[in-house]
């Protein structure tokens, strides 16, 4: 019933261990797929954040620029070309005495028609008059439409009377509005000094080049209130500025101090550098970037839409409303984006355009968040690799618990007979003896042997216990001497010779004449010997054969002698096999379940030998009887 009981409580270890390892496997199947979710969302919520901070970027960048037009764009019904100087020298007074950023302002240049034809006047900043300059290359496109236009009968409306333009000059960015006369006012149109507001261009924008094919035929009959085209208005940015104020004002508002990102405007055409977060970066430290926009292009007014907001840097890299136009960010994947890429099909290879790029300095958000995805897949990999590992381990050493409590209930029946026969023996015998009925001398001899024999046997018990105890406490100390081994194995051979020829057995000796001299314990050594033999005698009966070989080898640490044991007894059988030198471990066979024992013989013999620098192997089949070679080095 018992082992029902024990079958009962070991079979639930296995299934329970198999659902332990199931759900480990289920959990690291969920880890993984959340783990990919958390990563993924990581990884939206990184770029979104990225393009946000680009976008915002560029929108507060653009807004600051474009606040100069509606501030100098002149209402059109109002100016004929000949105020339109004073009205902008009047207009950049204001802009210097009323506005946050003067210095934005490098310059303002008007092309108008005068007694002279087209002209090109410039008011430097500080000036108070403008100054006739050649009209630049950069703008000769604007010349010419001024003068097709103004060639044309009845006056032509003028191309984005509202709106603008932008172009670089020398490298320069320029905002380009047209001067307009005879138009209704516009409600957008503001007085200097008034709201800084700008509507969209009322027409679709043309690139300047486009310009000339764009001219159309007369205005229409009946129009009152046609615009005119008088001039353009040209109103240059100061770069400096840009560079040394504007800029690096952006960058702290939407990257903070630049701990974490490298920050760089660089002009695309041709390639240099505007401005960089960092000194030490060039322009070729920008070859690949995490994350870029445009920030000043020939399509600049066509994205704008809105009021400039106030400069405010908390709420900076607040998500602005998904109508709001603008170019588009770019983030990179991991291996990041080369410049040109940033760009896109915008515009022609050879136009300019101002681009800011942003590099992470821990590497791209792509990248970031593969490798954490990969750090966290890794460690909860390892975690669970561990709970299993440890409910495994727990689950065999429950199962070594057992089997070690039930060895160990074995030995200590089997000691108690150990014990027992020998006493009960010794007792009888002495009885009789004390008690007179046996007086034979020859009897009386016999008796004597009896005794002295069940002794011996009783000593060797307990010696055997002590021993294991000795060399499980670790407190066993081999006195290492130089042993003749044929001695030895004669001496203790002698010792069982009764024990073997009671019962008829043939002894085979085979000693090499050349055996060396062995340093070993010598007890050690012929305790394991007896210990054979005595097995021999309990489990090879069957066979009455025993052969004791000695001989000088080639082990695998060198030369060794090698001393077998063998028998013609049962053998063991291969499941025992593994186990027979562990301790308290009984072969499982019928024959060594009606034989006596403490499973702790072989073990001695293994852990001796193992301590004097040699071991033991065993070679037995089923049937075939079983032979134990001891090996010890020759040193
Ligand atoms: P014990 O003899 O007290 O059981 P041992 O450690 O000496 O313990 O032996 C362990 C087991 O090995 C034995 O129970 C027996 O099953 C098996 N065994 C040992 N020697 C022989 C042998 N010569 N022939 C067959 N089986 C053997």
């Amino acid at each position: 019933m018992f082992d029902r009981v024990r079958r009962v409580r070991i079979n639930w270890l296995v299934p329970g261990c198999v659902v332990v390892l199931l759900l480990t496997v289920i959990a690291g199947v969920l880890q993984y797929r959340w783990i990919n979710f958390a990563a993924d969302a990581h990884r939206r919520q990184g770029r979104e954040a990225m393009e946000a901070a680009l976008r915002n970027f560029s929108g507060d960048f653009r807004d600051t620029l474009l606040q100069l037009v509606p501030f100098f764009r002149p209402p059109p019904d109002e100016r004929t070309d000949a105020a339109f100087e004073p009205y902008m020298i009047e207009i950049a007074r204001r802009w210097h005495s009323t506005s946050d950023r003067p210095q934005l302002l490098a310059s303002i240049s008007i092309g108008t028609q005068s007694d002279n034809g087209v002209v090109f006047r410039r008011l430097q900043t500080g000036d108070n008059q403008f100054k006739t300059e050649d009209w630049p290359n950069e703008f000769v496109v604007y010349r010419r439409v001024l003068e097709e236009r103004l060639r044309l009968p009845g006056g032509q409306p003028p191309l984005f009377p509202n709106g603008l333009a932008f172009e670089f000059f020398q490298s320069r960015p320029v905002l380009i509005f047209p001067l307009v006369t005879g138009a209704p006012p516009t409600p957008e149109a503001p007085r200097p000094g008034g709201a800084m507001t700008e509507s969209p261009p009322s027409e679709q924008r043309l690139q300047p080049r486009d310009l000339l094919q764009s001219l159309k035929p007369a205005a229409p009959q009946g129009s009152d209130h046609l615009p005119e085209l008088k001039g353009w208005c040209f109103l240059e940015i100061d770069s400096d500025y840009l560079r040394h104020y504007l800029i690096p004002e952006l960058v702290a508002r939407h990257y903070g101090t630049g701990a974490r990102y490298q920050v760089a405007v660089v002009a695309s055409h041709p390639l240099s550098m505007i401005y960089g977060s960092d000194p030490t970066l060039t322009i070729a430290s920008f070859s690949q970037v995490d994350a870029g926009i445009v920030l000043l292009d020939a399509n600049m007014q066509q994205d704008r839409q809105g009021p400039p907001r106030p400069a405010d840097g908390a709420a900076a890299n607040e998500r602005r409303p998904p109508s709001r136009p603008g170019p588009k960010p770019f983030v990179s994947g991991p291996q990041g984006v080369p410049l040109a890429e940033i760009r896109g099909n915008r515009l022609g290879a050879d136009d300019q355009a101002w681009l800011l790029v942003v590099k992470n300095r821990a590497g791209s958000i792509e990248g970031l968040v593969e490798n954490a995805r990969l750090h966290i897949l890794m460690f909860s990999l390892i975690m669970l690799a561990l709970l299993a590992g440890s409910s495994v381990m727990l689950m065999l050493a429950t199962v070594r618990a057992r089997r070690l409590a039930r060895q160990q209930m074995e030995f200590v029946a089997g000691v108690s007979h150990e014990l027992r026969t020998p006493l009960t023996v010794i007792q009888s015998t002495s009885y009789n003896l004390s008690q007179g009925t046996i007086q034979d001398p020859s009897r009386v001899q016999q008796y004597g042997d009896v005794i002295q024999r069940e002794a011996r046997r009783l000593i060797n018990q307990v010696e055997r216990m002590l021993s294991f105890a000795g060399i499980q406490s670790g407190r066993r100390v081999y006195d290492l001497q130089p042993t003749n081994v044929t001695e030895m194995a004669e001496r203790s051979l002698a010792e069982y010779a009764v024990a073997f020829g009671e019962d008829g057995w043939q002894i085979e000796r085979h000693f090499a004449e050349d055996l060396p001299l062995v340093i070993t314990d010598g007890p050690a050594f012929e305790s394991a010997l007896k210990n054979l033999f005595e097995n021999a005698l309990k489990y090879a009966a069957q066979g009455k054969w025993l052969s004791v070989t000695a001989r000088v080898a080639q082990g695998t640490k060198g030369r060794e002698v090698q001393i077998t044991v063998a028998d013609r007894g049962p053998g063991i059988a291969p499941k025992d096999l593994p186990h027979i030198f562990e301790p308290f471990y009984r072969g499982q066979s019928g024959s060594t379940a009606t034989t006596s024992g403490t499973g702790l013989g072989l073990c001695l013999v293994e852990r001796d030998l193992r301590a004097l620098g040699g071991s033991v192997k065993v070679q037995s089949a089923p049937g075939e009887g079983t032979a134990f070679t001891l090996h010890l080095p020759v040193s």
